[in-house]
């Protein structure tokens, strides 16, 4: 299976190391071209208001809208997660969102970059101990429709998510040494 890792801007060079190490064959994804290769995408952390930007700069916003809605999975972190959901608080009024997990999402929840935090997640659907999460100026869910499985909280509030074949973070499971997530991913959607 092919997993692209969108590489407009952000964070995705250790998301592509993550899953070499899970066995599947990673692909820089920077224009239309590298989306048609893949069979699901991550999103990476970043900034969201660029990486949206950056979208429609390389005509790759709307192709990577009709993949989403033909039932693409994908993996939304941070940034990434903004970029899935459904409404944007806090965004900028040019930023869009694909819209096919059911969350209001704001940005910068818990604060500026020096508010950022690390914190251990039970997670629902891993059972074998807590996931230590990295938090770098993290968006927070705030509204979840009916459709949305929360698999993680912080103080009550969702930042793992999971709608059909996607799944958002509000951290970043990259960081680290810890593959769980991703593996939930490749297992349960891709
Ligand atoms: N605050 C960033 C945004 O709004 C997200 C931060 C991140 O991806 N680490 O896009």
């Amino acid at each position: 299976m092919k997993v692209g890792v969108l590489a407009l801007q952000g964070a995705s060079a250790r998301h592509v190391t993550m899953l070499a190490r899970l066995g599947v064959q990673p692909v820089a994804v920077r224009s239309q071209a590298d989306l048609d290769t893949v069979d699901a995408l991550v999103l990476p952390g970043g900034e969201s208001t660029t990486i949206s930007m950056l979208l429609e700069s390389a005509d790759l916003f709307d192709p990577l809208a009709a993949r989403l809605a033909g039932g693409m999975p994908a993996f939304g972190t941070c940034a990434g997660m903004i970029l899935l959901g459904h409404e944007i608080l806090d965004g900028r009024p040019d930023q869009r969102c694909f819209d096919v997990v059911d969350i209001s999402v704001r940005r910068n929840a818990f604060g500026r970059q020096v508010d950022s935090f690390e914190a251990d997640l039970a997670v629902g659907g891993i059972d074998d101990g807590p996931v230590h999460a990295v938090f770098i100026r993290a968006p927070v869910v705030e509204a979840v429709g009916e459709g949305v499985d929360i698999l993680a909280t912080v103080e009550g509030r969702p930042v793992l998510c999971r709608q059909g074949p996607v799944v958002v973070a509000a951290f970043h499971p990259e960081l680290g040494d810890d593959p769980r997530l991703h593996e939930l991913f490749l297992r349960e959607v891709a």
